[in-house]
C-alpha cells in the first residue's frame, strides 16, 4: 500500500531503465540488506509519536489557536469553525488516526530512500566510484566480476561482498 505517490525509487536515476516491478524487487532486496527490524521500529515509534503530539495538539487546541490568533492577529479557527465546522471537526477527531498514519508513511518512506541509497554506494567501482548496477558478468571469468566501463577496472563482485542480484535487478527472483 502506497498512499504517498510517487515511486519512491524514481528518486534514483540508477534505477530509471528498470521497469516498477523490478525496482520494487530490488527495493526489498535492499531492506533485506539492512535491519528490516530497525526499520519496522522507526516506523512504530513515528506512528506512537504522531498520535502523542496529535493528542497533544488537540488537548491544547483551545490555547494554541487563540495563541496563533493572537500572534498573527488572524481568526481563520473561528471563520474555518464557521464555515465548514462539521468537516473542520470531522478532521480533527480522525486526526488521531489520519496523523500517526502520515507520520509512519513518512518514516516508512525516509526508510526506503535509505536503503535504497545504501543498496546503491555498496555497489560503486572500487577505483573510480562509478555505478556498477546493469553490467553484464565477464563470461567465463572464475568468480563473478564486471569490468567497470568508466576506467576498465576489473571488480570482482566476491571481494566487494556483493552478489549478481546486487547489480543486476532483473536476475532477483520473483515473490
Ligand atoms: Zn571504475
Amino acid at each position: 500500500m502506497r498512499i504517498l505517490t510517487r515511486k519512491i525509487w524514481r528518486a534514483f536515476p540508477e534505477l530509471d531503465k528498470y521497469e516498477d516491478d523490478v525496482c520494487r524487487r530490488y527495493i526489498r532486496h535492499a531492506q533485506r540488506a539492512r535491519n528490516i527490524g530497525v526499520g519496522s521500529a522507526q516506523v512504530v515509534i513515528a506512528m506512537l509519536v504522531g498520535l502523542v503530539v496529535w493528542a497533544g495538539l488537540m488537548f491544547n487546541y483551545d490555547a494554541i489557536s487563540f495563541y496563533l490568533e493572537a500572534r498573527y492577529d488572524i481568526e481563520i479557527f473561528d471563520m474555518v469553525d464557521g464555515i465548514v465546522s462539521d468537516l473542520f471537526i470531522a478532521l480533527r477527531i480522525t486526526g488521531y488516526i489520519w496523523f500517526p498514519v502520515l507520520c509512519m508513511l513518512i518514516a516508512r518512506d525516509r526508510w526506503l530512500n535509505r536503503c535504497i541509497r545504501k543498496q546503491l554506494s555498496g555497489i560503486k567501482c572500487g577505483a573510480c566510484g562509478y555505478s556498477l548496477i546493469g553490467l553484464a558478468l565477464i563470461e567465463d571469468a572464475p568468480d563473478p566480476a564486471v569490468t567497470c566501463p568508466e576506467c576498465g577496472h576489473r571488480v570482482v563482485l566476491s571481494e566487494m561482498g556483493i552478489t549478481q542480484a546486487d547489480i543486476d535487478p532483473t536476475t532477483l527472483a520473483k515473490d
